[in-house]
C-alpha cells in the first residue's frame, strides 16, 4: 500500500475475489461486460465503467460501499470512489 492511500484502503487487510466471474446485474438482464470488479464491502461482483451498465459505480454510489477490486485475472489493485484513490496490492 502506497502512503498516500486513503483510510478506506488501507483498512482492507484481506481482498475479495469474485464468487462468479460475472456480473450479477447484467446476467439478471441479459446484458454484456467489458471487465469486472468486486465491492470489498460486500462482495458483490459487478461491471466497470467501460461497460454499458456500470452496475460497479451504480452500486457503491447506491449501497455507499467504497472500495471495488479489479476482479479480472492478473489484476491486483483497489480503487476508492469517495477518495478517487488506487492502490495495487
Ligand atoms: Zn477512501
Ligand atoms: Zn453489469
Ligand atoms: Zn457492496
Amino acid at each position: 500500500m502506497s502512503a498516500t492511500a486513503c483510510a478506506h484502503l488501507s483498512a482492507i487487510s484481506t481482498v475479495k475475489g469474485p464468487a462468479k466471474r460475472e456480473c450479477l446485474e447484467c446476467v439478471k438482464i441479459g446484458s454484456n461486460w467489458v471487465h469486472l470488479r468486486t465491492c470489498q464491502e460486500c462482495g458483490v461482483t459487478l461491471c466497470c465503467d467501460n461497460s454499458p451498465n456500470r452496475h460497479a459505480t451504480k452500486h457503491a454510489r447506491a449501497s455507499h460501499h467504497p472500495v471495488i477490486a479489479s476482479a479480472e485475472p492478473g489484476e491486483r489493485w483497489l480503487y476508492c470512489y469517495p477518495h478517487d484513490a488506487f492502490a495495487e496490492y
